[in-house]
């Protein structure tokens, strides 16, 4: 997998786990999923790890405002309500360490996973890795991130009052964020890279019905430009005649797909044609004693609130399966053909 570090995001001051114990719980991931994750499973005595992956509280803490999280009527800042969330779950006795996990064998229990930082063995785990929004890997596009450019409506939406927007894509996300996007931007211009969507025809016929939005078709973006710390325009070209232009706009909402971060249950645990853990209506994945949570198991909803309420749910889920084994998996063990870490 692709990871940066980004020793920033380190939990301060935390202690590290004893990497020769069993867990009750171990959680692969740190956003909204895995953090409520780890508050239920605290409140429940479990004493859940958390291993944050390369962001300490997933998408969310690159998002300046959530205005959508129930019980935070003025908005709350992303990195803030992570903040919060993290201090909840700690305060019930969650540990939450910094680790990326490169590694796991769910093929027998306890579940191994190995991460840059030692090997972490558990009775149950709960994935919430999330997923991550597709770049353009253009010049300009990750200087104004967060400036001007950004991955979702619902979240930013909002900044855009009365302002002209490009939006990227033709797909079905692109096409709902672009209906989303028109309640408040007073103009708004699809750039698709063929001559026809690929979203469904009801969304196509609402974009051609909204006299907000227009189409460039069969044009890609080359750059994002920028002055003062603030999108200014997007370079565009004509894919069938080659023309190359400048289009000024205040902001830059990319839709080009997610991908679910799955790479490392690849063979181990049922995952679909997009990248997604299969799970059931109780978010088990394929694998008795393994959960998935939030994006990595969402294709659909993909809001703060719900990966919150699969987090939940995956941790009420995984006490109730793991207290009906409290005796039997008093017996398990570190394989013995392993060292333990020292
Ligand atoms: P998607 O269906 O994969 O569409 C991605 C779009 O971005 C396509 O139009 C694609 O162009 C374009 N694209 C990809 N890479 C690009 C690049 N480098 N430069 C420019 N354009 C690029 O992704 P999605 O829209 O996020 O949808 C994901 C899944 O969720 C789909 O199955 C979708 O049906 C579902 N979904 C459903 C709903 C709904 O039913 N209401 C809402 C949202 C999402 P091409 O068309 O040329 O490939």
């Amino acid at each position: 997998m692709d990871f940066e570090l980004n020793l920033s995001n380190a939990p301060q001051g935390a202690e590290k786990s004893d990497k020769n114990t069993i867990h009750d719980v171990v959680i692969i991931g740190s956003g909204p999923a895995g953090l409520s994750a780890a508050l239920y499973t605290a409140r429940a005595h479990l004493n859940p790890l958390v291993l944050t992956g390369d962001q300490l509280g997933g998408q969310v803490s690159i998002t300046s405002d959530v205005e959508n999280y129930p019980g935070f009527p003025e908005a709350v800042g992303g990195p803030e309500l992570v903040d919060r969330m993290q201090k909840q779950a700690e305060r019930f006795g969650a540990k939450i360490e910094f680790d990326i996990i490169t590694e796991v064998d769910l093929s027998r229990r306890p579940f191994k996973l190995t991460g840059y930082d030692g090997t972490y063995y558990a009775k149950a785990v709960i994935i919430s890795t999330g997923a991550t929004a597709r770049k353009l890997q253009i010049p300009g596009e990750t200087e104004y991130t967060g400036h001007g450019v950004s991955y979702c409506g619902t979240c930013d939406g909002f900044f855009f009052q009365d302002q002209e927007v490009v939006v990227i894509g033709g797909g079905d996300s692109a096409l709902e964020e672009a209906i989303f996007l028109t309640k408040f931007a007073t103009k708004l211009t699809d750039v698709h890279r063929r001559d026809e969507f690929r979203a469904g025809r009801t969304l196509q016929a609402r974009i051609n019905k909204n006299k907000k939005i227009s189409v460039i078709w069969d044009t890609v973006p080359l750059e994002v430009l920028g002055a003062d710390n603030k999108v200014t325009g997007i370079k565009l070209k004509n894919v069938k005649t080659g023309e190359e232009w400048v289009k000024p706009t205040d902001g830059v909402f990319i839709f080009i797909g997610h991908t679910p971060n799955s790479a490392i249950f690849k063979g181990q645990l049922e995952i679909d044609d997009k990248g997604y853990l299969v799970t059931d209506k109780q978010l088990r994945t394929s694998v008795e004693g393994v959960w998935a949570a939030g994006e990595i198991a969402d294709s659909v909803f993909r809001q703060v609130i719900t990966s919150a309420g699969m987090g939940a749910a995956a941790g009420i889920a995984a006490e109730r399966w793991l207290a009906e084994r409290e005796e039997e998996d008093e017996a398990l063990t570190i394989p013995d053909e392993l060292e333990p870490v020292v």
